[in-house]
């Protein structure tokens, strides 16, 4: 057997990836794969004790960092079926958003909303319950219509909003936990256009104002002054821009970039030039280093009606998070349904931090932060790095139960069980 993370190769597993896209997690796998067929990806899962899949390796934790077999699904033919009568589309779930985006938009449709990169891969970003930002907008979870999965025997599965209902409402988000994830139906929206602006020092008192003024807005902040740094008014192009006194902002009357000091080439077209939705709603381009490459994030969905103590409870620790922050993100993202979606039946305000890449300086802070956070029941982003005790964690999700249940329904023998899983669903 091989020493963890110095896995065993199988046929074209070279470019399954060794550790994730932060390099803070290397993959303890004991041997990785890329399959090339589903029924090649059956036959593996049926006869593996122990296996995960990995997306695009953008997630900061070990949720899915498993001891057994690491498997990519980047090796499955891809598709991107379009339904044109209703309004779905089926993809790879290995396949980049931004790759589905834009063939998407070239034949007249759009998803509602992305995540800030492009460069996620559905499935995976489905499974943590990515967002983008929009209070109207739920994550991206729920635009999910149907999924098709591999199960722990090796069985495929598809289940599908319309005919599985709550049962739909638990797998969607699933943490990778519940099977591997192959095929990922999408609701469509005709496609449409957005023009960015980004409005620089924003009053802490037109905060809820601002995220509530266009199709998709973000806030930055760095902790060093009570004032927001930067709001990212994405619009579509129908809405006029804002006027020249907008809530005492002023107008950037160049490009930036979200993270001081790197490059605006990185960032979407902003200065109000109107283009495609794909090209506006994620902050960073595909094809260049999304946010400063080298960090670790943290991220918190709270209440939405409590942005504004949320935020002065953390002027306490705002001495703390200004020495190891790169930049902090505000966001909206609407309730929903889903049974693990940190927006679970709860219209929510997210507080995103980019940290230095420093983990041992970083965690007490993160620690802090939630300390000062816990009145308002964070519920922690399933992808990026927090410390919420177990039992915590499992009371702000009134279907948490549920879904340890259904893990076990699902996988009884644990085969897609991880350390990570465990400590959080214990079985
Ligand atoms: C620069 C940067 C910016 C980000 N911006 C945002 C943002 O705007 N909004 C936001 O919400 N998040 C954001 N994230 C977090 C990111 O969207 C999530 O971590 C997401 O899960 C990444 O998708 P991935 O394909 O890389 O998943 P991975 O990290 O590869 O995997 C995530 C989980 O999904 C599981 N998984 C992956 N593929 C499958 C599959 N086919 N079947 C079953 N399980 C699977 C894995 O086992 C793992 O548990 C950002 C991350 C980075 C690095």
């Amino acid at each position: 057997m091989s020493a963890p993370g110095q896995g065993v190769l199988s046929a074209a597993a070279a470019d399954v990836p060794r550790r994730n896209w932060a390099g803070n997690v290397r993959y303890a796998a004991r041997a990785f794969h890329r399959p090339t067929s589903i029924d090649e990806l059956r036959r593996l899962v049926a006869g593996s004790p122990r296996i995960r899949a990995v997306g695009t390796g953008h997630s900061f934790n070990r949720f899915g960092d498993t001891t057994g077999d690491l498997v990519t699904l980047a090796g499955l033919p891809p598709a991107i079926d379009v339904d044109a009568e209703r309004g779905r589309v089926t993809v790879t779930g290995a396949l980049r958003y931004g790759d589905v985006a834009h063939r998407l938009h070239t034949q007249g449709y759009a998803l509602a909303n992305l995540a800030s990169l492009p460069h996620i891969s559905v499935a995976g970003a489905v499974a943590t319950a990515t967002h983008g930002s929009g209070q109207t907008h739920g994550n991206l979870a729920t635009s999910v219509a149907a999924l098709e999965l591999v199960t722990a025997d090796g069985d495929l599965l598809r289940v599908d909003r319309d005919t599985d209902g709550d049962t739909f409402a638990g797998m969607v988000v699933g943490l990778g936990a519940l099977g591997l994830v192959t095929r990922v139906t999408l609701d469509l929206v005709p496609a449409f256009e957005v023009r960015q602006y980004v409005r620089l020092d924003l009053p802490r008192e037109a905060l809820d104002e601002a995220l509530g003024s266009a199709y998709s807005v973000s806030v930055f902040a760095d902790w060093r002054t009570p004032r927001l740094r930067e709001v990212w008014r994405k619009q579509r192009v129908e809405q006029p821009p804002p006027p020249a006194d907008w809530l005492g902002t002023t107008a950037a009357d160049q490009p930036r970039h979200p993270v001081l000091g790197m490059p605006a080439e990185n960032a979407t077209p902003q200065l109000g030039v109107p283009g495609p939705w794909h090209e506006r709603l994620p902050h960073f381009k595909l094809g260049f280093t999304p946010s400063s490459g080298d960090e670790l994030q943290s991220e918190y969905h709270l209440p939405r009606a409590a942005a504004a103590e949320a935020l002065a409870a953390l002027d306490d620790v705002a001495h703390l998070i200004a020495p190891v922050l790169q930049v902090c993100e505000l966001r909206t993202v609407a309730a929903d349904e889903l049974w693990l979606s940190p927006n679970h039946r709860r219209d929510s305000f997210v507080v995103h931090f980019t940290w230095i890449d420093d983990p041992a300086s970083v965690l007490p802070v993160v620690a802090a932060v939630e300390e000062r956070l816990a009145p308002f029941a964070p519920r922690p982003h399933w992808g990026k790095v927090f410390v919420t005790d177990p039992a915590e964690l499992a009371a702000r999700y009134p279907r948490y139960a549920d879904f340890a249940a259904l893990l076990t329904r699902l996988d009884p023998t644990g085969t897609f069980r991880t350390d990570q899983l465990d400590h959080h669903f214990p079985r």
